[in-house]
């Protein structure tokens, strides 16, 4: 058990005690459900869109402490980004995380991501990485609408 507690790192259980933006915003102009099967944590992600910057973002549901953390994160490092600068930030987060889980993260890739990076120990328990990836795949499906909640499987 001494490996998992690499994965609470201070950032993260920060945030999952605290999560920023835990909140519905209902007139958002986006927003979709995601659900993580495999640990049953279930998201409900609130995005508002202005002229291609989200200016706002809100989530709601109940997880494990990483998913939470991962959500609240998500929510405060994208806030008043671009969607193609929040669309960058998902594919290196996910790179990080799914990389080989013996091999360390670059540390360049790391440090680009900005406390988004406390998540890199995760890439070593390949069942966390849908807890961390969870609301980026929730956030996909609502930039795009998608009808169906999106699952990490
Ligand atoms: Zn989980």
């Amino acid at each position: 058990m001494s490996d998992l507690r690499e994965l609470y790192q201070e950032v993260i259980l920060d945030h999952s005690k605290h999560p920023r933006n835990s909140r519905a915003l209902p007139a958002a102009n986006h927003h979709a459900d995601g659900h993580n099967p495999l640990c049953g944590d279930r998201l409900k992600l609130y995005v508002q869109v202005d002229n291609g910057v989200i200016s706002d973002i809100g989530f709601t549901g109940a997880g494990c402490a990483i998913s939470t953390a991962s959500a609240s994160m998500m929510t405060e490092a994208l806030k008043g980004k671009t969607i193609a600068e929040a669309e960058a930030t998902f594919q290196r987060f996910h790179h990080m995380l799914t990389g080989a889980p013996d091999e360390q993260p670059p540390e360049e890739e790391v440090e680009a991501l900005g406390k988004l990076g406390a998540f890199a120990g995760v890439r070593e328990f390949p069942v966390r990485v849908k807890c961390a990836t969870l609301a980026w795949h929730t956030l996909q499906a609502a930039l795009k609408d998608q009808p169906a909640p999106a699952s990490t499987e």
